[in-house]
């Protein structure tokens, strides 16, 4: 698997003591005879875009894999909140007033209450998903004090055209001033450096299944 080992080496150098990121292993649009055998080597954190797409694919699988832990990567329309939230342990896509306050609403009537990430847009790009970076603070502050939800950490797409290492700094810097413990930056093309900047995880996709 060397997708996992070049994480562990970028993420384990002798200067860089920080704890192991996780690897968030992205299935997306991958046939589960690419999945079964990462799976059956020991990966349990997964990464999807699509609520149904997901549910279709692992309904089912924590039977036999109670430990195996989901993560919404794409975007949520607040209509599919509510089965967002009984199927996934982590949300790592909320960026909008609407979609936070329909988490609330949907934990106040008594959908489990999951991990949450706010996503950035750090490149700014109007077709990209995610907060402003000017209007990361006041956003996160929104969640936390009106709609009491917890964030647990930042994510962000950087610019495909555009040199990485100063999107994943930014959001460094945006977690760290509000106090957020964890960062989910880098895919294939750019999980290493995505290390270098504090990345607690990395989703990765085609270098660990193959192109989609
Ligand atoms: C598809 C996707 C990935 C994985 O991309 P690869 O380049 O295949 O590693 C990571 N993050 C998000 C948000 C994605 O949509």
């Amino acid at each position: 698997m060397a997708a996992r080992d070049a994480v562990r080496n970028a993420g384990c150098g002798p200067d860089a003591p920080a704890p192991l990121p996780t690897l968030v292993a992205v299935s997306k649009v991958q046939p589960w005879e690419r999945i079964a055998p990462v799976l059956a080597a020991g990966q349990r954190v997964f990464g999807e875009n699509r609520v149904q797409e997901a549910q279709t694919r692992w309904a089912g699988v924590r039977e036999t894999y109670p430990d195996l832990e989901l993560r919404l990567i794409g975007p949520l329309q607040t209509n599919k909140v509510r089965a967002a939230l009984d199927l996934f342990d982590v949300i790592e896509t909320v960026d909008r007033e609407n979609l936070a306050a329909a988490i609330a609403d949907a934990v106040a009537k008594g959908a489990p209450r999951r991990r949450l990430y706010v996503q950035v847009n750090t490149g700014e790009e109007p077709q990209k998903a995610g907060v402003a970076p000017a209007e990361a603070d006041a956003f996160i502050a929104r969640l936390r004090d009106h709609h009491r939800l917890e964030i647990e950490g930042l994510m962000c797409i950087p610019p495909v055209d555009e040199a990485p290492g100063p999107h994943f700094a930014l959001l460094a810097r945006i977690a760290a001033r509000n106090g957020i413990p964890r960062l989910s930056m880098g895919m294939s093309s750019d999980f290493e450096t995505a290390v270098r900047f504090g990345a607690t995880s990395v989703r990765v996709g085609s270098a660990l299944f193959g192109a989609r």
